[in-house]
């Protein structure tokens, strides 16, 4: 009962790239660069492990970004020739990609750190891809003229590396889809099919991850605008209710997400966020009890998976081991609260 899981990122270490950036410089190159990703990702499983979590991840060590670190890995794509693009509805500015040509993957995207992670963890292993409709929406389109279109070219080559990361071992692959909360009509209309087809033939557990951002200056302005009632997540629910996804993660904690919201999930796994990411407060073991007790309103104590808002990637390392901390604790006092 309640098992706990990160939404995904984890801070670098020093000596891998630069510290609390979104897209961060690698601090080495060619093999030795492969080998500190190797050491990164084997020092988080510890900790998450030390710290008591359920469900193990990679912690994002071998990707310099969510998206990009897929997308590096696709032919069809100038990644040398960036360009300004405002994205998430123009919330922030990013140095994109240009998608040129016909997409193709040139191999494995993720084999490496997967098998890595799969060697070195006996638990629940957690692997994450960023969902199609956020792709598009973190590249230029100079080709394909049709987000859609684009977005269903994508959900086919995570599909092939979603069914290779399962023959890997993982047991369960998450897809990442943050844009869902910025473009709700059509994450209803057609996100929720491109995510089906890049879940297409899994028989792993399939999750996605649905938040309002990682904790940076331009999102929490954003969540300011957004008044004393985030109902984002109502347009999409009922419509990832109706698919095969198994598991749908959503912030909570520090929110203003309407609790109530997640009854819209009927049967699914929830994972609720209890760790909140855009602040270097510890949550307390009580805090997160609590945020876990008012999700049992809604949610079936046995479909209940504790979880961070989002991912901790531009956090210091210090506070993302004490927030790890935090989860395990919260959930297990949790278990002594409504465990019977
Ligand atoms: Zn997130």
């Amino acid at each position: 009962m309640f098992d706990t899981a990160i939404a995904g990122s984890l801070p670098k270490p020093a000596w891998l790239a630069e510290t609390q950036k979104l897209w961060p410089q690698w601090k080495a190159q060619g093999d030795e660069l492969l080998q500190a990703k190797a050491d990164a990702t084997l020092l988080w499983i510890k900790a998450q492990e030390d710290a008591g979590l359920d469900v193990i991840g990679d912690g994002e060590q071998a990707r310099q970004h969510f998206v990009h670190g897929f997308v590096e890995q696709v032919d069809g794509i100038d990644f040398v020739n960036k360009v300004t693009m405002g994205i998430r509805n123009n919330r922030y500015d990013a140095q994109v990609p240009q998608v040129v040509a016909p997409l193709r993957l040139k191999g494995r995207v993720h084999a490496f750190e997967a098998r890595l992670a799969r060697a070195h963890t006996k638990k629940k292993l957690k692997f994450t891809l960023p969902g199609p409709m956020t792709i598009v929406d973190t590249v230029a389109d100079r080709f394909y003229g049709d987000k859609v279109k684009m977005a269903m070219a994508f959900a086919e080559l995570l599909n092939q590396e979603a069914l290779a990361l399962q023959a890997d071992g993982v047991d369960i692959i998450q897809f990442d889809e943050p844009a869902f909360n910025v473009y709700m009509a059509e994450a209803a209309d057609w996100g929720v099919a491109a995510l089906e087809v890049a879940a297409r033939g899994l028989t792993c557990k399939t999750a996605v991850h649905i938040c309002y951002g990682y904790g940076i200056e331009a999102n929490v302005k954003w969540k300011e605008t957004l008044g004393e009632e985030w109902r984002q997540y109502e347009q999409v629910f009922p419509a990832l209710a109706k698919s095969r996804i198994d598991q749908v993660s959503l912030e909570c904690f520090h929110s203003h997400v309407p609790p109530e919201l997640m009854q819209l999930l009927g049967g699914k796994e929830v994972m609720v966020g209890v760790i909140d990411v855009a602040s270097d407060v510890i949550e307390t073991p009580e805090q997160v009890a609590d945020t876990i007790g008012a999700a049992l309103q809604y949610v079936p104590k046995d479909k209940l998976i504790a979880c961070t808002n989002c991912g901790l990637a531009p956090m210091s390392r210090a506070v993302a081991m004490a927030k790890l901390d935090a989860l395990a604790r919260g959930a297990a006092l949790a278990r002594q609260r409504y465990g019977v």
